[in-house]
């Protein structure tokens, strides 16, 4: 399709990105950037970029994806919980900062005849161009102004998260808890440079207020940092710092907001990257997702003979995918939120709650991936030694046919008795609620009382998820047994959410 000018909203990931290669498919065309800030000013530290994005990257531009990884830090995993840490071997993973990030995008962009203009703050109807490319970020003012059209809807998770960084290369990612006289904070932090690390931390809204921190983020304004929390943080987290500060860049707390949005185009305007969507940035997928936006409109508009059918083309091919994140990133959020509830795990155990949280990674691949961690973890869910444990193909079966005693019950493996359901002193819980939401949490607190709740409800994948979801909350407020009905072919799923202590027992059936 012949385009002759692109307007390109907003520099971040998204937009350079989107720039550089619709000017390769389109070399005649004039295509320019818009960007409201200066070239070296972001916001942020180091973001990650797994091996899969890295692919992705490789695929559509071998030339720029180059110039990343030289400028990125490769790292592994680890997470620690007092004295134990469990390492986690990651493979690629690189991260790099932000502000390199968008230097290399700005290098090649232009390196094809991009133009950049920046401190050029402008909306759609200040442009004029055969395609407008909105990539304006979360708040987008794109989105807002035509709010009609795509038809967004914003959700603000329970949970608050400040995003800082240190002057030094931690030794790999870590994931570490710290308790103080107010609560749990956690904290995502991992090397993206010789001399940088992003420290991405997150409490629950009462240990925040606790501390005074909704006062502290209230007086600060939002071109500076609040000082009091990274002072306190930097007290709390002094260990995993080795003494190093940490360091603000207009850091405040704030919530996630998972922005969702029923169209992304309208005439010849196009929303990509954080504009259109977000997804919680425990799954590190918001920068992947922008630039795989962008490879996206850029075949559908070289494969399409008319600008509509491409922007619609556009849409078709990258919701499942992005839809399928969103899920996985909610359920992430949820169980991010909700982590200072688990820390009575052993660690390595938590690990594999970790990696299975979200259905992405199943115990059978963690076994086969990284058997040094995930082994030490079952063995912990089955209190045998790790060399007991098997390898992958026979490690589902194994999880199941463990033993249980609870509250004085015995049962000699993990399928529940179909006698437990009718038990006078089980009640069956029908599950068509979201985890996280305010129905959720009234179902929970007005349980009646029993030694065994026995959860059912749909057949699909997404909602036997909200079971073990359910089921965790269950078994953390009540402290009874609970039983979560599966259809058969999810052994897999119910083997995670067992060996994570979701739930106690599984039921199978067999799904219409
Ligand atoms: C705490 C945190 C941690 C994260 N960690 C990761 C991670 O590890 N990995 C990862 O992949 N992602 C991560 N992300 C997400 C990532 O930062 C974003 O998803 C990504 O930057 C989205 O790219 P974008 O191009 O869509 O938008 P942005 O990067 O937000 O860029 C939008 C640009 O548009 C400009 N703009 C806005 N309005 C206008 C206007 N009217 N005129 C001109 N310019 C305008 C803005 O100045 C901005 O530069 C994280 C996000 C957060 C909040």
């Amino acid at each position: 399709m012949k385009l002759d000018s692109i307007a390109v909203l907003g520099g971040g990931p998204g937009g350079l990105y989107a720039a550089r290669l619709l000017k390769l498919s389109h070399p005649d065309a004039v295509v320019t950037v818009y960007e409201q800030s200066t070239p070296d000013s972001t916001f942020g530290f180091g973001v990650g970029l797994a091996s899969r994005t890295q692919h992705n990257l490789r695929q559509a531009d071998q030339d720029s994806l180059n110039g990343i990884v030289a400028a990125a830090y490769g790292h592994e995993a680890s997470m620690r919980v007092g004295d134990n840490e469990v390492h986690l071997s990651s493979g690629e993973v690189l991260a790099i900062g932000r502000t390199e990030l968008l230097s290399v995008l700005q290098a090649f962009a232009r390196g094809v005849g991009v133009n950049l203009r920046f401190s050029d703050r402008r909306a759609v109807a200040d442009l004029d161009a055969d395609l407008i490319v909105a990539a304006d970020g979360i708040s987008s003012p794109t989105r807002t102004g035509l709010t009609d059209d795509f038809d967004p809807s914003i959700a603000k998770g329970d949970g608050l998260y400040l995003w800082c960084g240190t002057d030094f290369a931690l030794p790999r990612a870590i994931f570490v808890p710290v308790t103080t006289e107010h609560g749990t904070f956690v904290a995502h932090a991992y090397p993206y440079a010789k001399d940088r690390s992003t420290f991405l931390i997150e409490t629950d809204e009462a240990t925040w207020k606790r501390a005074g921190f909704d006062i502290s983020t209230e007086e600060t304004p939002n071109s500076h940092s609040d000082q009091v929390s990274l002072d306190y943080l930097q007290e709390a987290f002094k260990e995993t710092l080795q003494g190093h500060p940490l360091i603000g860049n207009r850091t405040k707390w704030t919530r996630f907001r998972t922005i969702r949005c029923r169209r992304w185009h309208t005439g010849n305007v196009v929303l990509i990257g954080d504009a259109a969507h977000t997804a919680h940035y425990s799954i590190g997928s918001g920068t992947k997702l922008a630039m795989e936006d962008a490879i996206a409109l850029d075949r559908s508009l070289l494969e399409a003979s008319a600008l509509d059918e491409a922007l619609e083309n556009y849409e078709t091919a990258r919701r499942p995918a992005v839809e399928h994140l969103q899920a996985i990133a909610e359920r992430s959020m949820a169980w991010w939120d909700s982590f200072p509830e688990r820390l009575d795990l052993p660690v390595a155990q938590l690990m594999v709650a970790y990696m299975t949280r979200a259905g992405k990674v199943s115990v059978e691949r963690f076994v086969e991936s990284t058997p040094d961690v995930a082994r030490p973890g079952l063995a912990a869910y089955a209190n045998v030694d790790a060399l007991e444990v098997p390898s992958a193909p026979e490690v589902t079966a194994w999880v199941l046919g463990r033993p249980l005693e609870s509250s004085g019950r015995r049962f000699t493996d993990r399928l529940a008795p179909p006698r437990l359901r009718t038990a006078a002193d089980t009640v069956a819980v029908e599950v068509t609620v979201r985890p996280w939401s305010e129905d959720a949490r009234k179902l929970v607190e007005n349980l009646p009382s029993a030694r065994a709740y026995w959860l059912t409800g749909p057949d699909d994948r997404e909602t036997v998820y909200d079971r073990f979801d359910i089921g965790e909350r269950i078994r953390r407020t009540t402290g009874a047994l609970v039983v979560a009905e599966v259809p058969v072919g999810f052994e897999g799923d119910a083997a995670g959410a067992l060996v994570s202590e979701r739930i106690d027992l599984v039921a199978f059936y067999r799904a219409d």
